[in-house]
This record gives structure tokens, sequence and C-alpha cells, in this order.
């Protein structure tokens, strides 16, 4: 089977350059070649051919919480979204915290995962002994909650933070938040604004103190142990000047990631939107948003992924107590960076940068992340000047909302490659096909 891609401007590693791809038994087997003799050509005339999004941060809720979400409807949503591998984080229930867990997660990937898995093992108080025995060439890394998120998998105790930054020997990625001074602001605004305050108020409840010395500390104890260190959805400028700007993320000890929201909202549309955008760490200052993007460009930001975090429309109902943190996003994580590439935030190169090759990288993905020979060929194609608005029938997120509704966007998917396959074509997923399990060199 040869296929090929004829005809787009094909973005990748720096550069966007008009020509073919051909693929052949799903891996790419020649980049701008005057070829003949394929079975099947997709035209790209008019439109970007990008490798595949890898997002290295999702929740798809399963197993154990799939009234919210599910590896199928999600991984559909993703596939819909241009975005052909993800990284899926531990805190499901069971707890992706034993081997066995992590053996049940991949066997349900298996069966219903419509784009390339893997999954995060997530680090408690008391499993660091268990890392030595994790099958490293089939995960990212290892997850850590520095601050109580969604999931109860806080790890508070300074010993077992040592013992776990000093073991992990494969990158590291936390969420930092400090508990000690978010119940405290918690407190105070309980005590002015009763049981359930505004959710306007989110982010100076769990603010910018919060974030800043938690990820301070995740830094500190990542030098002090020669950690991997992946800070997840950094949120504030004043964190920003915990990273240098980094040009080899192979040799990079110590990155950070941005998510979508954060880039895409500020706490203002808290008044638009309510609870839908409350997330943790809470989205923050149109300065904080403003500084975020800046820091693309730089290489203080070295990957942006979307936290895809689904909950049902009548879980994020009430104030800053009540409503539950996190949205959905992976379906519209790709159509929102780009956005913001034409207005003006980063070329589509740097994008591809950041959402495509620096997980590649950063990870140790394998034959994934690149439009080049021998690789996967995970790829998405989007048009340009293509506007359509979001509505509820399009979404494929099990829960059914998206906080970007109403929205419209001037980029539009039109397919989505995984393996050579056409997973998304013409407004469909096609949900017979199933994704691999990625494979990883640390
Ligand atoms: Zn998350």
């Amino acid at each position: 089977m040869r296929l090929l891609i004829q005809g787009g401007h094909i973005v990748n590693e720096g550069r966007v350059q008009d020509g073919d791809i051909v693929v052949e038994d799903g891996i790419i087997s020649a980049i701008s070649p005057h070829t003949s003799d394929f079975d099947e050509v997709i035209d790209a005339t008019g439109c970007y051919v990008l490798p595949g999004i890898i997002d290295d941060h999702v929740h798809f809720r399963e197993p154990g919480l799939t009234d919210k979400a599910d590896i199928d409807t999600e991984s559909q949503a993703a596939a819909a979204g241009g975005v052909t591998s993800y990284f899926d984080m531990p805190n499901c229930n069971p707890q992706t915290t034993t081997l066995k867990a992590l053996e049940d997660k991949f066997a349900l990937a298996r069966q219903k995962s419509h784009v390339n898995y893997s999954f995060f093992y997530g680090a408690t108080n008391d499993n660091a002994d268990s890392f030595a025995q994790l099958p490293a060439s089939r995960i990212p890394g290892i997850k850590l909650f520095m601050g109580s998120s969604t999931g109860n998998m806080l790890v508070d105790k300074q010993q077992a933070l040592e013992r776990i930054f000093k073991t992990c020997k494969l990158p590291l990625m936390a969420h930092c938040e400090d508990t000690d001074i978010i119940n405290r602001n918690l407190a105070e605004a309980k005590s002015a604004w009763g049981d359930d305050p505004p959710v306007n108020l989110h982010a100076m409840i769990r603010s910018e103190e919060a974030c800043l010395a938690s990820s301070r500390k995740a830094v500190e104890l990542a030098k002090q142990y020669g950690t991997r260190l992946h800070v997840a959805h950094v949120s504030t400028a004043e964190e920003l000047e915990l990273f240098t700007a980094c040009r080899d993320l192979v040799a990079t000890k110590i990155t950070a990631e941005v998510c979508v929201g954060h880039l895409f909202f500020s706490q203002l549309d808290h008044e638009r939107l309510g609870a839908k955008i409350k997330v943790n760490p809470a989205i923050k200052t149109p300065v904080d948003q403003f500084l975020l993007r800046e820091a693309l460009n730089d290489g203080r930001i070295s990957v942006v992924a979307t936290d895809h975090a689904p909950h049902l429309l009548s879980q994020k109902e009430g104030g800053c107590v009540r409503a539950a943190s996190g949205m959905p996003m992976i379906q519209f994580s790709l159509v929102t960076m780009l956005e913001l590439v034409d207005a003006g935030v980063l070329t589509i190169q740097r994008l591809v940068e950041l959402m495509c090759h620096n997980p590649a990288r950063l990870f140790g993905v394998q034959q994934r992340g690149f439009l080049r020979q021998g690789y996967h060929a995970d790829i998405a194609i989007v048009r340009p000047k293509s506007p359509w608005t979001v509505t509820k029938d399009c979404i494929l997120s099990k829960c059914g909302w998206s906080p970007l509704e109403g929205h419209t966007f001037n980029w539009q998917v039109v397919r989505t490659l995984c393996n050579g396959r056409s997973v998304y074509a013409d407004g469909k997923v096609d949900s017979t096909y199933i994704g691999e399990e990625i494979a990883f060199r640390h």
C-alpha cells in the first residue's frame, strides 16, 4: 500500500516547504519526491501538513471515572483534533501507581484507543521502590502531584519527595502547587464569602505564590538529585524565571510545559465562562497570559499540551469549592494554537516544535513527532482560512461540552493520519482503527 500526500505546505524541523509525502505500510518512505505508482492520493493543496500532535498531558478518566470520559471517546476527540499520540495521567481509579494497574491500562488502550497511547506511572508517598521495575521503554515517565489536585494523589511528606526525586531515573513530571498556601487562602476566602467562594476568586486561592513556592521546591530538589524534571502546566509569569532558555532538550534537565487553556484564557474569562474554565493550577491574570505566550518563543517553555481533563457539566456548577477543576480541550488544542499563530504569538514552525518535536525529544519517543523518512506516518493536515464554529454537536468528548462553544476558528483539521491510516477525514473518525503503543528510549 503506497499512499501519496500531495501538494501541501510541509511544516517540519523549523521549515515550511511545499512537497509530497509518500507513506508505505504506515511508515514515511519519502518526502518531496517526484514519485509515481501509488494506490491512494490525498490532495493537500492549500493545506499545511504537520507531524501529528503529541499531547504529553491528558486525563482520559479510565479506568474508574468513565461517567466523565473514557479512552474510546477521548481518543476519538484527539483524532479529530490532529492529535495522534497522548500520555495519560495516573489519577484514575484505581490509580496507576502499581505495575498491575499500569498493565491493566495498557490492556484497555489496546482494545479501544483510536490513536497512539502511553501512560504515566503515578508517584505516591510510599511507592518509590517500584520505580526500578517499571517498563522504561513503554512509559514516558513518572507523574508527581506536589499539591493536591483531582484524584487525591498528593505527595506531601518531605522525605517521600526526596526519595522520589532521588530514585526517579525517568522524566519526572510534577504538578506544583503548595497545599499549605492554598489552604490558608481558602480559609480566608471562606471567612469572607462563605463555604463556596465565587469562582473568580479561584486564582487568588490557588495563587501565584502557591505555584511559585512549589515549582521552586521541585526545581531545587531536581538540582539536588540530578532528576530529569518537567514542570507541568506553568501558569504564572514568576515561575518562568525558574527555567532557562534551553536549546538542547536532550541535555537539559529541567523543562516546563504550558497548557493551551492558560495561553488562550485569562482569569477575566471567568466572567463569561464561569467555572467552565476552572482548572488547577488556576488560569491567572492577563499579564501572566501575555508573558506565558512570550515564553513560548524563547525556549523557557518546551512543550504545549492540553491537560485535557473532562468533567460533566453538572460537576462544573458552583464556586471555588463545589465546581470541579479541569476542562476538555484535546479536540481543539491544535486549532486554538493555530489561532495564536494567526495572532502573531508564534510561528507555525514553533508550534510544531512545541507540540510535536519537543514532546518526542524530551521523553525519547521513538520514530514519532517528526516528518522523517522511516518514521511512523502520524500526520495532521490543516486548512487555513476555513472558518467554522464550535457547536455541541461537533464535540466528541464524552462530557459533551467545551469552553470553546460558540467560538469561530479559522483553521480546520481536515485529516489526521495515524500510522498511515486516515483515522479522521471528512469530519468523521474511523472508530474501527486502533492506535499503537508508543515506544521510548530514555
Ligand atoms: Zn493534569
